[in-house]
């Protein structure tokens, strides 16, 4: 762990964008009450082969101008250069200096995976394109990407994506803290160090956690599981146990030294938040060790 206590910490919140009026409404309420605790930026997802594209457009610029820095998703399958570049354009007209760059997911049947594969393309795409105008983000699996032929695979993948260009990473969320200070482990021996940040999903629903976390290759271990699936449909006691186990977990990787944390709000405030302020981040937290 000790390449990563060199790194500034930096705390940002995930948003999705919104399809109706209604959901816009309530992601400015969420916005909002996020906002209070100052973090250092908010990104927003994009749906692979384009789907989101607009939406993601619309949500990243009205975050951006109110005043926290927000960096959008921006996913290469199913796309080409062309595309690529326009929004690439779009944004630095736009004062975004940030970029979370991934390969994204087709749905089956959706066709082709376009003229960028992998991410590691895509990085290398942005910095001939845009030179150094954006920091790079890229998604880092310490359970390992679902797809991957081998653990070994993916950390040199990963590696690509660095050498490309990405100047730091988020990770795909995990409930087991050893994985990640084992990938970082794995990683000071291949000397890529740059921040890796925990990617932090609240506990707030089992049903849907459970078929995201099959789907991304999160593991959900037994203990948490089984006590999740005693609440039933008591979504206080999911929520109240939820928040427990996430902050202690948070604890421990801010312990240990991590260089922030990023957390899936799923446009809800709330199960963030009571975390956030559990941990007590504060200016002081964000300081490096
Ligand atoms: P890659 O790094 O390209 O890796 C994908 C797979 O291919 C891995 O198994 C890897 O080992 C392998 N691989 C990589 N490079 C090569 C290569 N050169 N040759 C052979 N094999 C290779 N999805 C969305 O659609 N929209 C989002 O907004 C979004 N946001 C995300 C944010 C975070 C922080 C994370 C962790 C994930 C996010 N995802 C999002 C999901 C992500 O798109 C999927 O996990 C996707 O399957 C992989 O994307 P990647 O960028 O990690 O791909």
């Amino acid at each position: 762990m000790e390449s990563q206590k060199q790194f500034k910490r930096r705390f940002s919140f995930e948003f999705f964008p919104p399809k109706t009026d209604q959901g816009k409404d309530k992601l400015q309420v969420v916005r909002d009450r996020l906002a209070g605790v100052n973090p250092d930026f908010f990104s927003v997802t994009f749906g692979a082969g384009g789907s989101t594209r607009d939406r993601t457009v619309e949500t990243v610029l009205n975050l951006h101008k109110q005043g926290i820095s927000t960096a959008p998703h921006l996913s290469c399958v199913g796309g080409t250069r062309e595309s690529v570049a326009e929004l690439l354009d779009l944004y630095k007209a736009n004062g975004i200096n940030r970029i979370v760059a991934l390969r994204g997911d087709l749905p089956s049947g959706m066709g082709a995976s376009g003229e960028l594969r992998y991410a590691n393309e895509l990085v290398e795409f942005i910095r001939e394109h845009s030179g150094d105008t954006f920091n790079i983000e890229v998604a880092a699996y310490p359970e390992f990407h679902p797809q991957a032929r081998n653990a070994e695979d993916d950390l040199k993948n990963f590696a690509r994506k660095v050498q490309a260009g990405a100047n730091s990473a988020i990770t795909q969320y995990f409930f087991n803290p050893d994985s990640y200070f084992y990938f970082i482990d794995r990683l000071e021996k291949m000397n890529v160090t740059i921040p890796v940040v925990p990617g932090i999903m609240p506990i707030v629903n089992f049903s849907s956690l459970v078929r995201f976390s099959d789907m991304c290759g999160a593991d959900i271990p037994r203990w948490i599981r089984k006590q999740l699936e005693a609440y039933g449909d008591d979504t206080d006691s999911i929520r109240k146990f939820g928040e427990e186990v996430i902050t202690d977990m948070c604890q421990k990787l801010l312990d240990a030294g991590v260089p922030g944390l990023h957390f899936y709000t799923l446009n809800q405030a709330e199960p963030s938040i009571n975390i956030w302020q559990y941990l007590g981040i504060s200016e002081r937290e964000k300081i490096a060790f």
